[in-house]
């Protein structure tokens, strides 16, 4: 594989702070790096076969402190063949993914992929791979591609590899593939042999089974040659659009002077993008808008009237959420980015996203959202998702549903989104929740990785701004924008901004809400002349904000800090606490299930967070009235 080799510095004085290898030292630490792919790629489309001839040259960089003698590549396409470990999931997870079934004529759901004939299947098979000219020992077993290299790649050093493979699009299983069920031809996504990820965790080398991706930035130029009468939506900038259909009035002109057979190319520029799809049909059609201060917008869909008027209706709406976004977790960073009709439902690339078109306005703009959210959540922070789905989803998942309010002036709760709560407690009562930290390829139920990714990752956010406050949050994510923008942040990152951010200790918060199954449970237990007595039923110490209404009208909100955040949250500015003088109380600390609030007025009414951001499972004891 790898070996590992002490990176030796010279000693320097602390105060230098030095750029080495991409890597920021301060004296002899290594505070963080990251590798580097950057591809250029040449495809050769023969449209009816839906097969292609590829040529790709990648310089590799190794940022890392360790000496590499195998490099590792994914060739997806060959998941999409029967007995492969995309299969055998399909055939034994518990819940399988309708999409990727069908019935038999008994009725029983077999995998589709079982089924594929030669024709259908998908298969990338690589020709040749050379480092720096000279031929590569290389494997491929499932979906991984294992490369010897010729000459070891020292910390520092970049490899040139030369790759020419051939491939096949298999029929459209799971997000890429021919002839999806809304007529798109080319649907090309997990299409070219694209570098393992290699962090400080070591080499990511999951199988793909149809779920969570992770690479290295680079820079993308790809030129693709297809017959003319195609139109492409991809990654990246068009950097020809006088020369092919679609995209300008001289290029439709043009194009249409070729004869029938006549191959075209179309040539794309993609900066620091870490995943590069595109889609193609003949039917095709563009329309363009402009975010003011942000990038050119492009919308790529069937000529089909039935579709024409809620995509137009969308466009709009679209340009409102780049603004929304870039304002509140930080500005969208590249030129360029395109929604184009294709997939399976909704999948995000780098500055591309596929979706299928034939929806409802609500539902249209929802999918929308939801895959340019990912901009930020995914690509720009580019989260391993096959580790930290949740991270991924659920912040994807916030910023979206959050834009989404404010944009149709939909009135907005103090818990913004309280059905995340639900469906994260119907996951618990469920009994097949596992660890948000599990991998995200071996949960049990695709039920209970949807619910964790989507949902839970939601309620660790609007739980995280309960504990931190509302106006900490909101720093948060603009300062991990300032600190993580393009890398791989983890968790642990996130967390850490907060942390700084707030000044409040987490550690407790991440690793049981993220690494547990544990649950939350507070209640008011006793209400007295003189004090409220409060219980934690769980194993799980939290903050509580108790809202105290006494018989006399007035209002007192008690702030209980958990020993934990050895510090306290600042007063947050909501409707149900206008006119409550606020009383922040000793700690509570976590080995003690009884907590006394003292009180000197006769009270009416106590409610343990009015907000419902506490992701309490039991809410029926967490209030008292007289
Ligand atoms: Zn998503």
């Amino acid at each position: 594989m790898f070996t590992q080799t002490k990176f030796m510095m010279k000693k320097m004085f602390c105060f230098f702070v030095v750029q080495i290898f991409g890597l920021t030292l301060f004296g002899q630490e290594i505070t963080y790096w990251q590798q580097r792919a950057d591809y250029e790629m040449q495809i050769d489309v023969d449209d009816a076969k839906f097969q292609y001839d590829g040529k790709m040259k990648l310089a590799y960089t190794n940022n890392s402190p360790d000496t590499m003698d195998k490099v590792y590549f994914h060739v997806y396409y060959n998941a999409f063949q029967p007995g492969s470990a995309m299969d055998h999931r399909l055939s034994n997870v518990k819940d399988p993914d309708s999409r990727m079934m069908v019935k038999d004529e008994n009725g029983i759901a077999k995998s589709r992929i079982a089924l594929l004939g030669k024709e259908d299947i998908g298969y990338q098979k690589i020709n040749s791979i050379k480092q720096n000219g000279k031929d590569l020992k290389h494997k491929i077993i499932g979906t991984i591609l294992e490369v010897t290299l010729a000459e070891v790649l020292k910390p520092g050093q970049k490899a040139n590899f030369d790759l020419e493979w051939k491939a096949q699009v298999p029929e459209i299983i799971r997000r890429g593939g021919k002839n999806t069920k809304e007529g798109v031809d080319f649907s090309m996504t997990q299409w070219y042999p694209k570098m393992a990820h290699y962090d400080e965790f070591g080499w990511h080398l999951d199988e793909y089974i149809g779920r969570e991706f992770v690479a290295p930035f680079g820079n993308f130029d790809v030129k693709i040659k297809i017959q003319k009468d195609y139109v492409i939506g991809a990654s990246g900038k068009l950097m020809n659009p006088d020369n092919v259909k679609g995209y300008s009035l001289k290029g439709t002109a043009k194009s249409s002077t070729l004869n029938a057979k006549e191959k075209i190319i179309w040539h794309f520029e993609a900066e620091n993008i870490h995943d590069f799809a595109w889609a193609a049909d003949k039917e095709f059609v563009v329309t363009q808008q402009k975010v003011s201060n942000g990038p050119d917008v492009y919308f790529v869909r069937m000529n089909d009237d039935t579709l024409a008027k809620t995509w137009q209706d969308s466009e709009t709406p679209t340009v409102k959420f780049f603004e929304y976004m870039s304002k509140h977790f930080g500005k969208y960073p590249w030129s360029t980015y395109t929604v184009v009709q294709g997939g399976d439902g909704g999948m995000e690339y780098g500055t591309v996203t596929l979706i299928t078109g034939k929806r409802n306005f609500e539902s249209l703009v929802g999918v929308i959202y939801h895959e340019i959210a990912h901009s930020w959540f995914q690509h720009m922070f580019a989260i391993n998702e096959t580790v930290d789905e949740w991270m991924d989803e659920g912040f994807t998942s916030y910023a979206e549903h959050l834009a989404y309010l404010e944009i149709f002036n939909k009135p907005i709760e103090p818990n913004p989104n309280y059905s995340a709560y639900e469906g994260y407690f119907d996951l618990v009562k469920s009994g097949v929740e596992e660890p948000m930290s599990l991998l995200a390829d071996y949960y049990d139920y695709n039920y209970s990785y949807g619910v964790q990714a989507y949902v839970k990752g939601q309620v660790y956010l609007i739980q995280l701004e309960y504990i931190i406050g509302k106006e900490n949050l909101k720093r948060t994510f603009l300062r991990f924008y300032d600190e993580w923008k393009f890398k791989h942040p983890t968790p642990n990152d996130f967390r850490r901004t907060a942390e700084k951010v707030s000044g409040l200790n987490l550690k407790w918060y991440e690793n049981l809400f993220v690494n547990t199954t544990r649950t939350v449970d507070y209640a008011v237990a006793n209400v007295s002349s003189n004090s409220i007595e409060l219980k934690n039923l769980s194993n799980f110490p939290m903050p509580i904000d108790l809202l105290v209404e006494y018989s006399d009208g007035s209002k007192e909100l008690f702030y209980i800090p958990n020993l934990e955040l050895r510090g306290e949250k600042l007063s947050e500015e909501f409707d149900l606490y206008k006119g409550a003088k606020r009383s922040v109380l000793e700690p509570w600390k976590w080995t003690n299930p009884d907590y006394s609030v003292k009180i000197s007025k006769e009270v009416k009414k106590v409610i343990i967070d009015p907000t419902l951001r506490l992701a309490d499972i039991n809410y029926s004891n967490n209030s008292y009235t007289k």
